[in-house]
């Protein structure tokens, strides 16, 4: 699938929460930014979906 995962995601060096997306690749991207207000680049994905929605199926 093309569509993109959007989660909350925190900011590594401040800890500023954003809305994030994560691409395919994995790459974590911020929604509407381009960067953190602190200069940084580099976010962590808060709330993680499911990794396989194979896995558990009661
Ligand atoms: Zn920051």
């Amino acid at each position: 699938m093309a569509s993109k995962t959007r989660a909350a995601g925190t900011c590594a060096k401040c800890g500023n929460v954003f809305a994030v997306r994560q691409s395919d690749g994995g790459a974590i991207e911020p929604i509407g930014v381009r960067q953190c207000s602190c200069g940084g680049t580099s976010f962590e994905v808060l709330e993680s979906a499911p990794a396989d929605p194979y896995a558990t199926t009661e």
